[in-house]
């Protein structure tokens, strides 16, 4: 509707200029020049710079744009760097030797410098969302038209212009776009995208910022406003309601009225998108460095029944919270001080209470065995996956993580050196000294295994405890029947 609207108020003449202002009314963009933006150029990665020159040499428009420039402005270490161009995936292809297409649904370029890669997407458009599912096909029609034409802003050849009319995006029954692959204008593909703050472009050569939607201004404001009309842009895509809350926790920004308004009612939206489009977004959250912000972000917006439920339950208990948070806030030290960080790890920390609680049900009265951890161990993460599509390849380290908690209360001179040669020994020692700083296990058995890891060989002989696991005099039996858990059958003690 946007892209029928410029094309009837500007006809074919003025595609790369056509501005909107917050997605509504059509303009030039404002530019503005270094001295406004303050962009240090040394501050953007020389492959980014590469690459933009590689395409503005070759006739194309290229731009730094998205997350990136937003971040420039805040004077904030960008993640990566994204560039927007002008040029078909062929065309970037052809300008750069070491790069690849990639993508079905979008067909972007990855650009490789070293180790670097930089992300090359066409300038697109999202079309109007089709009422039905009628139209669909005509969404994989060829969607670029060469038209090289020239505006006062156009300072190169190659400009594209945007797609025929005729060409709608597909949309489920609830508005969600199902594609929005149609290349388009410059202004177009900054009103396509979600938040304002997300959709400057920044050009390397002039040193300038283009901005159509009024995004400059809003970062300086540090608010997060949505483009157009923020119900139907969530309907399009509910994910942006996650998006909203995991830049405003990130970026410590307000959500503008009019873009928070509606997220209470339409959060029950993020209950149709794929749980694995969910688990990417939420990694991202929770890896975003401000994991604890975000949450509470989320919690305030009531997203977090649709994407973490059982964040509420571990919250409203003191034992569950202050564990839950102590793994929030310790991840997001590490991100700070540049440290690696493990989802596994996390999912096993925010998951724990959780199959604790599961095992305890399925014990009842009787003695746990390993049986029935390894159903507990099962039932959580295939109940928490309803939600969030954690991989099946995480499922082994989590559970690892879990089991461990118990063998590593054997201190005999076996267990413990075993233990200590396990490649998630690591993991499974920072997880015992998460629960006890928060009195969920012993905190002489932390200081026990801290010590016991630098020791040197006689030490460690000193420190060695008799085994006391019942494992001995079970040897008697030999195999005894439905015991065929990993350990041996020993019904893991758990410290709660
Ligand atoms: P981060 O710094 O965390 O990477 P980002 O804004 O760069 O944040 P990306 O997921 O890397 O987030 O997305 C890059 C850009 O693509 C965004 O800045 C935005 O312009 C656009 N974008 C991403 N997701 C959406 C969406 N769901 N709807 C519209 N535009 C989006
Ligand atoms: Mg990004």
């Amino acid at each position: 509707m946007i892209r029928q609207f410029i094309k009837r108020v500007f006809g074919k003449k003025t595609p790369a200029t056509t501005g909107v202002s917050n997605g509504s009314a059509a303009g030039k963009p404002r530019v503005y020049g270094k001295a406004e933006h303050k962009i240090n150029r040394a501050d953007i990665s020389s492959a980014a710079l590469k690459t933009c020159e590689g395409l503005q040499d070759a006739g194309f428009d290229a731009f730094v744009v998205g997350g990136a420039v937003r971040d420039l402005l805040l004077h904030r270490h960008p993640k990566d760097f994204d560039v927007a161009t002008s040029a078909t995936p062929e065309e970037v292809r052809n300008v750069f030797r070491r790069s690849r297409i990639i993508g079905r649904r979008f067909r972007i370029v990855h650009v490789l410098f070293g180790q670097e890669t930089i992300e090359v997407s066409t300038f697109r458009a999202q079309h109007a969302v089709a009422e039905g599912a009628e139209g669909a096909e005509e969404a994989d029609a060829p969607a670029a038209v060469a038209a090289p034409e020239e505006d006062e802003n156009s300072r190169r050849r190659h400009r594209r212009k945007p797609m025929d009319d005729g060409v709608k995006a597909r949309a489920d029954e609830h508005g969600r776009l199902l594609r929005d692959n149609v290349f388009g204008s410059q202004a177009e593909d900054a009103i396509r995208r979600d938040f304002t703050m997300n959709a400057l472009f920044y050009d390397p050569a002039r040193e300038e910022v283009w901005d159509y939607v009024n995004g400059v201004a809003d970062v300086a404001q540090k608010r997060v406003v949505m483009i157009g009309e923020p119900i139907e842009r969530y309907r399009e895509d509910p994910v942006r309601m996650l998006r909203a809350a995991r830049l405003a926790g990130k970026l410590g920004f307000t959500i503008d009225a009019a873009t928070e308004a509606p997220i209470a009612e339409l959060g029950a939206l993020l209950d149709n998108v794929p749980t694995a489009r969910i688990y990417d977004e939420m990694l991202k959250l929770l890896l975003s460095g401000h994991a604890t912000n975000c949450i509470a972000r989320l919690r305030a917006l009531g997203l977090q029944q649709h994407v973490l439920p059982v964040i509420d339950s571990l919250l409203s208990n003191d034992n569950s919270r202050a564990f839950v948070e102590l793994a929030l806030r310790r991840t997001d030290e590490r991100i700070a001080a540049d440290k690696g960080v493990s989802p596994t790890f996390l999912f096993a920390a925010l998951f724990w209470f959780p199959m604790q609680a599961r095992l305890k049900k399925i014990v009842g009265e009787g003695a746990e065995n390993s049986l029935h951890w390894h159903t507990a161990m099962d039932d959580t993460l295939d109940y928490q996956r309803k939600t969030l599509a954690i991989p099946r390849r995480l499922d082994a380290l989590i559970k690892e993580i879990w089991i461990s908690q118990t063998r590593l209360t054997q201190r005999s001179k076996t267990k413990a050196y075993r233990m200590l040669s396990l490649p998630s020994f690591r993991a499974c020692y920072d997880f015992l000294a998460l629960r006890a700083e928060v009195g969920n296990a012993d905190p002489e058995l932390a200081t026990w295994w801290e010590q016991f890891q630098t020791a040197s060989d006689d030490e460690r002989e000193e420190m060695l405890l008799p085994d006391t696991s019942p494992r001995k005099k079970r040897r008697r039996r030999r195999k005894p029947a439905g015991e065929g858990g990993r350990d041996g059958g020993s019904a893991p003690e758990v410290a709660a």
